[in-house]
């Protein structure tokens, strides 16, 4: 395939607006260009409407599976008149190819997908089986992940690959996990003249709020790449108007957890504190999470690691490191299936994702497309 032929893969990729939706469009272009290759299994898996993922097998069925994966959605643009190119165009300036999901991870999508048409054009011998996972929702839960996982399109993994924007020069091996969690206190309104006909849902949420510092501040083991355990209270609100005790209040909390500390550990505590507080007169706490995801331990040792490293410093002529993510991705979810796989993220990318004017540097682009070509094999040899 041509650089050209690539570079237009790619704006066609953005001129999708697939902002927290409408992924299915993306994976119809995307099965469109597997179209010309019978042996290329192309599969769409719904999750909602609009938003289907999309699972592409090819090679060799008997050897070990690699997966490749990209999400396909993008967050929103924001204020687009902030932007100095359209988000959904494609513009080229230079070096830099501008538009939404330009790093985060239509390039990334883009060179995964044209690995696997380059092995079916030049009708590449692979060892073994090549699975493209297309995902829906990973910037809002990972919940694309989650069905194909639960649907069994990972249960044959011997290594995955996510085209996140890690930047060629950066192979992350373990990442952080996600607990976002809601506290809702449901009190009694009355006349704030007569406060004791009521039940003041603010005075009971702060009794949480005052405790589950304390308990999550005792997790005090740092991973040596990661950090500690975060948690943060980040949204509050509660009450009516002035002069009513307040019948409803609720706090949203966000936690980065760590392998030490395993999502069960903390669900535990927290659904410990709210009985302990329930069980006193008038409390009524009630918890819910969304999308909680666990920390991805990982060997910076494992061959894919190590072989990603080797590649792409050979190919890009820079010094790869080996670092862990502040942030969850596709594969912590991924990792809940029956095999036992590592999981690396190493992708083309800028500092601009979800910001004003995002791009990706196209030679940065191509370059990845060579890291793959050269990486699926070498992961393959290093099975043997
Ligand atoms: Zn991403």
């Amino acid at each position: 395939m041509t650089p050209q032929a690539k570079i237009s893969i790619l704006q066609h990729l953005i001129q999708i607006p697939s902002v927290n939706d409408h992924e299915t469009d993306v994976a119809d272009y995307i099965a469109s260009l597997f179209a010309p290759y019978p042996d290329a299994k192309v599969e769409k898996v719904p999750f909602a409407k609009h938003r289907d993922n999309l699972v592409v097998t090819i090679g060799h069925a008997d050897g070990p599976q690699i997966g490749l994966c990209g999400h396909m959605d993008v967050v929103d643009p924001g204020d687009v008149s902030a932007w100095s190119q359209d988000p959904f165009a494609g513009e080229i300036v230079g070096d830099q190819l501008f538009g939404r999901g330009a790093s985060d991870m239509k390039s990334g999508l883009g060179a995964i997908v044209i690995t696997m048409l380059e092995f079916l054009e030049q009708q590449t011998p692979l060892k073994g089986s090549i699975r493209l996972l297309a995902t829906v929702g990973e910037e809002t839960g990972e919940y694309g992940a989650a069905k194909l996982t639960d649907e069994g399109y990972a249960d044959q993994l011997a290594g995955l690959i996510i085209a996140e924007p890690s930047g060629l020069d950066n192979v992350v091996y373990t990442a952080r996990g996600v607990i976002d969690y809601k506290i809702i206190s449901t009190g009694k309104a009355s006349h704030s003249a007569q406060p004791e006909k009521g039940v003041n849902a603010i005075d009971n949420l702060m009794k949480f709020y005052n405790a589950v510092g304390p308990i999550m501040a005792k997790h005090d083991q740092t991973d040596p790449v990661l950090g500690s355990l975060l948690h943060n209270v980040d949204l509050i609100s509660g009450g009516e108007q002035i002069n009513s005790i307040p019948a409803q209040a609720e706090l949203m909390a966000n936690m980065r957890t760590i392998p030490a500390y395993p999502n069960q550990v903390i669900y535990d505590e927290l659904e410990a504190l709210v009985a302990k507080l329930n069980a006193e007169p008038d409390v009524q706490l009630d918890l819910s999470y969304s999308y909680p995801e666990e920390a991805i331990p990982g060997d910076p040792d494992a061959p894919l690691v190590q072989l990603a490293k080797q590649i792409s410093d050979e190919i890009c002529g820079h010094d790869t490191k080996i670092v862990g993510s502040g942030g969850a991705n596709d594969g912590a979810e991924f990792l809940r299936a029956k095999a036992d796989f590592t999981s690396i993220e190493i992708g083309p990318g800028s500092n601009t994702s979800h910001q004003v004017d995002e791009y990706i540097s196209i030679k940065e682009y191509l370059q990845a497309v060579e890291v793959y070509k050269a990486l699926v094999p070498a992961f393959f040899d290093s099975l043997d």
